[in-house]
Order: C-alpha cells, then sequence, then structure tokens
C-alpha cells in the first residue's frame, strides 16, 4: 500500500509544482510518527530519503534502526530538556519556536562542534493552541537567533489549522511565503530562506500553490496514525 500512495502523492506533489507560479523544487518529507520502521523502510526502499518525526525519543529509536543516509526532520514541538539527545542526528529543526530553544540548541551544538539547520516556526494563524511565534514577532526572533554561532536559520515553517476545505488556508501560506520574501530582503547574516516548511496531507496542493518547498505528509502515505499503540 505503502508505495502505491506514495506513487500518488509524489505525482500530485509534481503536478502542484508545475503550476506553481514560483517554479520551486519540492522536497516530500514523509512524516513517519507512530508508524514502525518496516514501514519506514517500506518508503526507504521505493526512494524516500526524508522523513519526519515530532518526537525526540521515537526519533532516537528509530535512527539506530535505519540507513545512515536517512536525512531526519524534527517537526514536533521539542523541550529543551531534550535538545541534547538529537544535536548532530537531524538534517533540520523545523520547530523553533523561541530565543531560549534556540540558545539550547546553539549551546549544545557548540558542545559538538556541529551546526545546526533549523527552521522558525511561524504561527501565521493567531489559533491560541498552535505553537510557533507570532508572525509579528518573527523578524525580531530571526535577528536574535542569527546572532548565535551553531545555528543557521534556513527558513521558516508553519502549521496551518485543519479545515474541510484547504482553500480556507491559502491565506496564512500566502502571509508565510512572503514573510520569508521580507526576511529574505533584510541580508541578514548567517541565515538564509532556502526552505519553506508548509502543507499536510490536507492541504499539500495548496501550500505549493503558495510556494511551499518542503511538504510533511503522514497520512497520504502510511494511512492513518493509531496513538493507542505508542
Ligand atoms: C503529523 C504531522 C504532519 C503530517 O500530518 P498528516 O496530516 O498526517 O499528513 C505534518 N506536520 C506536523 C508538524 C505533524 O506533526
Amino acid at each position: 500500500m505503502i508505495k502505491e500512495n506514495l506513487k500518488k502523492v509524489l505525482a500530485t506533489i509534481q503536478e502542484a509544482q508545475e503550476k506553481s507560479r514560483y517554479h520551486q523544487d519540492v522536497t516530500l518529507v514523509a512524516v513517519s510518527k507512530t508508524h514502525p520502521v518496516s514501514d519506514i523502510m517500506e518508503a526507504y526502499d521505493a526512494g524516500i530519503r526524508d522523513f519526519g518525526e515530532n518526537k525526540v525519543q521515537e526519533l532516537m529509536s528509530k535512527i539506530d534502526e535505519l540507513p545512515q543516509d536517512i536525512r531526519w526532520h524534527l517537526i514536533g514541538h521539542l523541550q529543551r530538556n531534550k535538545v541534547k539527545y538529537i544535536i548532530g542526528r537531524t538534517f533540520l529543526i523545523h520547530s523553533v519556536d523561541s530565543l531560549r530553544l534556540a540558545e539550547e540548541i546553539n549551546k549544545e551544538s557548540l558542545k559538538h562542534n556541529v551546526i545546526t539547520n533549523i527552521l522558525v516556526q511561524v504561527n501565521v494563524s493567531g489559533e491560541e493552541t498552535k505553537s510557533g511565534i507570532d508572525k509579528e514577532e518573527a523578524i525580531s526572533l530571526v535577528k536574535e537567533i542569527s546572532r548565535l554561532s551553531n545555528v543557521r536559520i534556513k527558513g521558516l515553517m508553519t502549521i496551518a489549522p485543519e479545515v474541510t476545505d484547504a482553500e480556507e488556508v491559502r491565506p496564512f501560506f500566502r502571509m508565510l511565503k512572503n514573510l520569508s520574501i521580507d526576511i529574505d530582503a533584510l541580508n541578514i547574516d548567517n541565515i538564509s530562506m532556502d526552505f519553506l516548511s508548509m502543507g499536510m496531507s490536507g492541504d499539500f496542493v495548496v501550500a505549493i500553490d503558495e510556494g511551499a518547498d518542503l511538504v510533511r505528509i503522514g497520512t497520504s502515505i502510511f494511512g492513518k496514525r493509531d496513538y493507542t499503540k505508542m
């Protein structure tokens, strides 16, 4: 099933990317949280190399069991006391939304003598339940983080509100794209806006249309998650 699902998802991504006015290259991050390593291997054998997990503990146990050339994306809320476990092991941390968290990542990165690539998570919808920095505060946070020696901002990430019609979240994706263009224009040292991480199973076509180049897709590839087994 996973192979067939992937085929469909990749074809839909391709189609959306060809239509997008931004002509961006889109990378699929297969969100494997709650799913076993055997499912990940099935996607890996189909050519997928980018996988997303939202919990540090689950990520750590999977990393050790899977091929070394996987690029791991941490996409969930990250607690400062867990940072030490993942430094040097992720390709990209998508969910940095405070200076204190970025400082902790910097401190641990210095210890391990590595540079850690991150995205700043922005709460574009203003929903109180969503993590992410408010968009009004995003630019000042980016400037503060840019002064840290061992952290590199590579772009922005957002999670859109859950809606029945994905068109409803188009304005939020557009806002994040515009914010990344504004930040890029500031030419801040040590940062780049290479990645725009937005779009999930329900809304990735709209996200790509609005400029996403990293889409985080779980359900459409691996099926529904069963949290009772966790
Ligand atoms: C679980 C998760 C996804 C994937 O969601 P699906 O709807 O299953 O595609 C994407 N992004 C984040 C941050 C997630 O936690």
